[in-house]
């Protein structure tokens, strides 16, 4: 078996990857495949933090549109997250996985409190820890909130599963021959705007050294693959 490039990472995944094709909510057999796919991951021997968002839900952003407060809107988003984390903890449990969440908003009852130093520990023994609730703070987004637990779990990679196959010059359901980036800088990414992860979340990697791999949620084994050296998706790093 060949070896593994990566023995911790963090799985950003966004809230609408788990709607499948619906429009709202979590569709079970997508949370199924994704949590097959961790399995296999973790029972390979990497430690998976994760990370994932609240878009199929609520975001603060939208509600606030609506007259909801902004601050409150962005509770209610962040409380999405915790839903999205407790099914996936569920799916997980379900089929053996070791796993717990971390909330950045104490909620005793329903999950234990986030500290770096016991979520390493967590990861170190083997388990999944999904790390709900952003940052715990209003005006940011969990790319920026797995940006930050990325570094602070120390992983050796940050993994954003989205839609797409990774980052193009221009988005490639428009644009038919906009240009595919195996490799890009941070940088360059701020530059020229490409739809990789909010600026916070960018900056927030480059700063720290933490590289960032864009791929497709949707490309069933992947996650393995990469982990076996398969250059999947797009990597952003520094330099060029
Ligand atoms: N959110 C927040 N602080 C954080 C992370 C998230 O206030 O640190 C709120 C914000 O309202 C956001 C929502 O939670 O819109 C859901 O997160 P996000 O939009 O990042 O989810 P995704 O797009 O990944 O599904």
């Amino acid at each position: 078996m060949s070896e593994l490039i990566c023995q911790r990472i963090l799985l950003k995944l966004s809230g609408e990857a788990l709607m499948g094709s619906g429009d709202f909510g979590i569709d079970p057999d997508v949370i199924a495949r994704v949590a097959g796919e961790v399995k296999e991951l973790s029972e390979a021997g990497v430690q998976v933090g994760m990370v994932i968002g609240g878009g199929n839900i609520f975001r603060g952003a939208g509600l606030a549109q609506g007259g909801i407060d902004r601050v409150t809107g962005d509770h209610m988003g962040m409380l999405a997250t915790v839903m999205n984390s407790l099914a996936m903890a569920d799916a997980l449990q379900r089929i053996g996985v070791p796993t717990r969440v971390m909330s950045a908003l104490a909620m005793p009852d329903v999950c234990e409190g986030f500290t770096a130093r016991q979520a390493r520990a967590c990861l170190a023994a083997g388990e999944v820890v999904i790390l709900a609730a952003g940052t715990g703070n209003p005006y940011f987004t969990t790319d920026s909130a797995a940006s930050l637990r990325a570094i602070e779990i120390k992983a050796d990679l940050m993994i954003k599963a989205t839609k797409v196959n990774g980052v193009y010059s221009a988005d490639p359901v428009k644009v038919a021959d906009a240009e595919f980036y195996p490799v890009l800088s941070y940088d360059r990414a701020l530059a020229e705007n490409l739809q990789v992860m909010d600026a916070t979340a960018i900056v927030l990697c480059r700063d720290n050294g933490m590289p960032l791999r864009i791929m497709n949620v949707n490309e069933h084994g992947a996650l393995m693959r990469l982990m076996r050296g398969e250059a999947i998706g797009s990597l952003v790093e520094s330099g060029e």
